[in-house]
């Protein structure tokens, strides 16, 4: 994907981060331009709320749908914003084009399923309109590619991803957990994707926003997508997450961007003991693999199991405190010595052939 191009409109700071601010649903005529007037206020170019809401359950309130293409003409006019709107079928896309709206994206449910993703390609095939492809709801960075692969091969050119954290069983603070392992990954299978965050559908709350956000531009991300309406503790969906636009300026003008292009000397010195260091490591791998083979043929010649759970587990705890000991998380030093016994495991079978 090579051919990409920034996420730009004419007259846009192309500063990172790109801020993208407005209610997750458009509601009224009202509150859509009380939120607006306010967001301009705030500095912000980029204008979003939700049309047609994915609701996990029926009978809850699922949008305005096309009545609301109005409202966000009257943002454009009043405010100078651009605007955005999440789109999930053919006639979203055909509906949101031809009501002038500037940038569409594509849903977490949505992203997830295949058919949908063409369809939606199929449509904006022709058109020239910049689109954000969410992360899918689950932790498949396969699926979140091919979904980005499908836009792109319908010629959208000005295209860029949103991580917005993945349904986990494991109990935690967000709603969506950040696994930021996985957007990492995405940018380095994809080095030339924009990539924004949405802190507030990984957070749920609104005072996970700032930090969520400080986080994203610690990791390089290029812009952020942020939930904010006009009084959000009365909004007609996801109003724990979401934020004053008085807050929101707030929460911006704290961020810190620490510029990624400067490369001092210092810095290049301090890779080069990195990597010296990374040498090493895999030189103490090779070696350390190699004696657990000599170990699985002795196994082999004296008829022994492979597994030893007892001296497994006494090693994983050993290792785990002097880690700690030594200023290290207790819990990576057990994910590494794990991925190390399982590669063991595997040479000793091929050995017991
Ligand atoms: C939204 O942006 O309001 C939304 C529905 O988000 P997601 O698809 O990430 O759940
Ligand atoms: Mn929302």
């Amino acid at each position: 994907m090579n051919d990409l191009q920034p996420i730009t409109l004419p007259g846009l700071d192309p500063r990172r981060p790109l801020v993208i601010a407005g209610p997750c649903s458009a509601e009224t005529e009202e509150q859509v331009l009380d939120t607006a007037r306010a967001l301009a206020a705030e500095g912000i170019r980029i204008y979003r709320a939700g049309l047609w809401k994915p609701r996990t359950k029926p009978g809850g309130f699922e949008g305005v749908g096309a009545e609301g293409i109005p409202w966000l003409q009257r943002v454009k006019r009043e405010t100078g914003m651009y605007t955005a709107t999440e789109v999930a079928t053919r006639d979203h896309v055909e509906t949101a084009l031809k009501g002038g709206v500037d940038v569409l994206w594509i849903g977490a449910r949505t992203a997830a399923n295949p058919f949908a993703m063409q369809e939606i390609a199929n449509a904006l095939r022709g058109h020239d309109v910049p689109v954000l492809v969410k992360n899918p709801v689950s932790p498949d960075l396969e699926l979140w590619i091919g979904a980005i692969e499908r836009i792109h091969n319908a010629g959208i050119r000005r295209l860029a991803a949103i991580h917005r954290g993945f349904t986990s069983i494991d109990k935690s603070i967000y709603r969506n957990h950040p696994m930021w392992a996985i957007p990492i990954e995405l940018h380095r299978r994809l080095p030339e994707l924009p990539i924004f965050c949405d802190p507030s559908h990984i957070g749920g709350k609104r005072e996970l926003i700032a930090p969520l956000s400080q986080h994203a531009m610690d990791l390089g991300f290029d812009g952020l997508i942020i939930e904010a309406h006009c009084s959000p503790d009365s909004a007609w969906s996801d109003k724990a997450q979401q934020v004053t636009p008085d807050a929101l300026g707030y929460i911006l003008r704290n961020l810190v961007i620490r510029d990624q292009t400067v490369t001092t000397e210092s810095l290049t010195e301090l890779r080069a003991q990195i990597d010296k260091l990374d040498d090493q490591l895999l030189e103490l791998l090779t070696r350390r693999m190699r004696i657990s083979r000599d170990i699985g043929q002795y196994k082999k010649e004296h008829s022994m199991p492979i597994l030893q759970a007892q001296r497994y587990e006494e090693l994983l705890e050993r290792r785990a405190k002097q880690a700690v000991e030594l200023g290290m998380d207790r819990e990576f030093m057990r994910t590494v010595l794990q991925a190390i016994h399982e590669e063991s495991v595997r040479q000793q079978m091929e050995i017991l052939g």
